[in-house]
């Protein structure tokens, strides 16, 4: 197989809220927001089947808002869930105004902004070459967005989640703080869910490792990662069983 040929048909792209604004940013901002865009537009047009689950943590994570506002925690993550909205609204409109054809399916309903989901509906917008943003998370609260990618990544039987970060994957410790970390081209999903590598929920990760959804973790900001990892290249880290 040629380096140019998607190495999967269908992907699950989780992209964290953080890719929607610089650094330690709020919100949604241009030139991040137009970047994914341009990338999701990249793999699209490859012919592989993407849905992509944002994050909302560049508006709140309800775990933090619960405590900061002395909120109820169920009502701190269904704000959270919204901020998910934001972010795939804004995406389907970058995404459309490149000329991709994008739907918006939401766990909440919110009916005047896009389709409630469902599996059989998403998946002929797959088959019809549209990109498919799944919008408000799981629709419960007391999870993230990981868990919602590893769910409608089992669901959806896509090939595998692509996790997209602010770093080039998972590493031994924290690359910010500490420049000697190593970098792991793998890892394997009981790393994960022992505890002893910070990936992603421990409760994605079982659900990754009970159905075999094998997960890349790579660098969002690094323009052309994305499409090189869709085209089967070893960047960022892979998690899978074990041997
Ligand atoms: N959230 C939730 N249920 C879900 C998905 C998300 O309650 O199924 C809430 C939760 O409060 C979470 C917030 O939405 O903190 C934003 O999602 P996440 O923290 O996964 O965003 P990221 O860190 O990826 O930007």
């Amino acid at each position: 197989m040629s380096a140019a040929q998607p190495q999967y048909r269908r992907a699950i792209l989780k992209i964290s809220g953080e890719g929607f604004c610089p650094p330690g940013g709020f919100g949604v901002h241009r030139d991040p927001l137009d970047r994914i865009a341009g990338e999701v537009a990249d793999v699209a047009a490859l012919g592989v089947q993407i849905g992509v689950v944002c994050g909302g943590g560049n508006f709140l994570r309800g775990v933090n808002s619960a405590q900061e506002l002395g909120m109820n925690r169920s009502a701190a993550d269904y704000m959270g869930m919204l901020g998910t909205v934001l972010n795939s609204i804004a995406l389907q409109d970058a995404l459309q105004r490149r000329g991709v054809e994008a739907r918006l399916q939401s766990a909440l309903a919110i009916a005047r902004i896009g389709e409630p989901f469902h599996r059989e509906r998403c998946l002929r917008h797959f088959e019809k070459g549209r990109v498919v943003l799944l919008a408000a998370g799981t629709g419960n609260p007391h999870v993230t967005t990981d868990s919602c990618a590893a769910i409608r990544g089992v669901e959806l039987e896509a090939d595998v989640l692509l996790k997209g970060t602010k770093v080039d994957g998972v590493y031994d410790d924290d690359p910010a703080k500490n420049p000697d970390a190593k970098l792991y081209d793998d890892v394997t999903y009981e790393q994960v869910i022992n505890g002893r590598l910070r990936v992603m929920d421990i409760g994605a990760a079982e659900m990754c490792e009970q159905y075999s959804l094998p997960v890349v973790v790579f660098n969002l900001f690094e323009p052309g990662t994305l499409k090189r990892v869709v085209q089967g290249e070893h960047v960022g880290t892979r998690m899978g069983a074990a041997g």
